[in-house]
């Protein structure tokens, strides 16, 4: 099972290339199933064309547009694989059989049918499959959420029971941060899979964090590398309790969040559960929540969604705001979240005021915090973000090479 990202699909030149590599492995003796996504900027491309037609496309149509990047690049890769005088086949998430819910924009994967593959698979074929799609039950087309082809490439590595799952993008790796935003950042040879399911969580966009749950569930061995080059990448894997793990691991950051403020809601009991009610009802996701301490019987409640719910949390908001008695709600779409992670810090103390002192070191205003066994979450201001993730990283020695 191979699956490759946008970058690596971005031009007629490297769909070519991609299926040259595809065809060696093929050649080699094994069946190849390929995943892969829309190419380069395509989705993008595609958001941006709907947001011409209307600010708010129906969630349906949004997928059934969204699918046709997908839709291409299968078609092309298997034109390059089939000029190269092998014998393969393109099929569409529906195709296949990827059955999902119905949480369009975002759905899960129920069940994978595998007849269609297994079938073209024994003809001989390579069999090149559109990620980050499937259908519910209505055949009605979804996605899965931005960076979903990864977890259509380990769903399907699981359905299959691949021995491999290589995931092939634009870096060498898993680094201990965006190497984008920081040079000295080092390739992992090695990252378990809870620690990777966080920092994929926290914004660290190199695998879609459902992929590493999918994989984890499923005992599936990750190699992230690049299609750039032949270099050996970072696996994903069980790591056992006998090796000692990083106090911190890796540093991620997550531009693609935003924070609403309720003010003045009554201290009363109730009144959170009617709030995020309302919001789950909607499909939002909350991710950190902070109540402030009561004064004259009221409080304010803070919370962080992510930047594509928001118009729809701010409904939620303006229609509920009466019923809980708030007094007024603002929100905030110009900050991020950074984290570090690691599966150390649950018997190392201290680790979370060190992040605290470099972000205060430099100047860095902290507006929320959030915590877990292995990692520490703190909402800044966007503009902060490079410079947080930077001293952040220097704080916690991931320059140097670990003795
Ligand atoms: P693809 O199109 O192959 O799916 P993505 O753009 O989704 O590629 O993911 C690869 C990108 O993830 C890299 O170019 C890098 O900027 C970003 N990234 C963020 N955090 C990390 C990290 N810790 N290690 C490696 N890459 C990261
Ligand atoms: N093309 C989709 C996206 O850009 C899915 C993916 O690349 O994984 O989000
Ligand atoms: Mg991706």
């Amino acid at each position: 099972m191979q699956k490759y990202g946008g970058s690596s699909v971005a031009t007629p030149e490297r769909i070519r290339r991609v299926a040259r590599r595809v065809v060696d492995v093929y050649r080699q003796g094994h069946q190849v199933v390929v995943v892969v996504s829309a190419m380069g900027d395509t989705t993008d491309e595609l958001i941006s064309l709907a947001q011409k037609i209307t600010a708010n496309p129906p969630e349906r149509e949004m997928d059934m547009l969204l699918s046709t990047g997908e839709q291409v690049s299968i078609a092309l890769l298997a034109m390059a694989i089939s000029d190269l005088g092998e014998r393969v086949i393109s099929l569409t998430g529906a195709q296949v059989g990827i059955l999902t819910d119905s949480v369009h924009t975002k759905a899960r994967i129920l069940e994978i049918k595998t007849e269609r593959i297994l079938s073209e698979l024994s003809a001989g074929k390579i069999v090149v499959v559109a990620g980050f799609q499937g259908v519910n039950a209505a055949n009605d087309i979804t996605t899965l959420g931005r960076g979903g082809s990864d977890t259509t490439a380990v769903a399907l590595a699981a359905a299959l029971k691949a021995d491999l799952c290589e995931i092939y993008t634009d870096v060498d790796g898993v680094f201990t941060a965006d190497p984008r935003l920081v040079p000295e950042a080092r390739k992992l040879p090695v990252v378990s899979y809870d620690e990777m399911l966080e920092l994929a969580h926290l914004g660290a966009v190199v695998l879609h964090y459902r992929a590493v749950e999918c994989a984890k569930l499923y005992g599936i061995p990750l190699h992230v590398r690049s299609s750039f080059n032949h270099n050996l990448g970072t696996i994903i894997k069980e790591v056992g309790e006998m090796e000692k793990p990083m106090v911190v691991t890796g540093v991620a950051h997550d531009r693609n969040v935003a924070r609403i403020g309720v003010f003045g809601v009554p201290d009363r009991p109730g009144i959170a559960w009617r709030l995020f009610q309302a919001l789950a009802d909607e499909n939002i996701n909350v991710d950190m929540i902070i109540q402030s301490a009561t004064r004259n019987g009221v409080s304010d409640i803070s919370f962080t969604v992510s930047k594509p719910d928001l118009r729809k949390a701010l409904a939620v908001v303006e229609k509920i705001k009466e019923k809980i008695g708030a007094t007024g709600y603002n929100y905030d779409e110009e900050v991020a979240k950074v984290s570090i992670v690691g599966a150390g810090m649950a018997t190392n103390p201290g680790v979370a005021a060190r992040m605290f002192e470099a972000l205060a070191r430099e100047n860095i205003n902290i507006e929320m915090i959030s915590t877990s066994e292995i990692r520490v979450s703190c909402i800044i201001k966007a503009g902060e973000t490079e410079r947080a993730v930077r001293a952040l990283h220097r704080q916690f020695g991931l320059d140097k090479e670990p003795a």
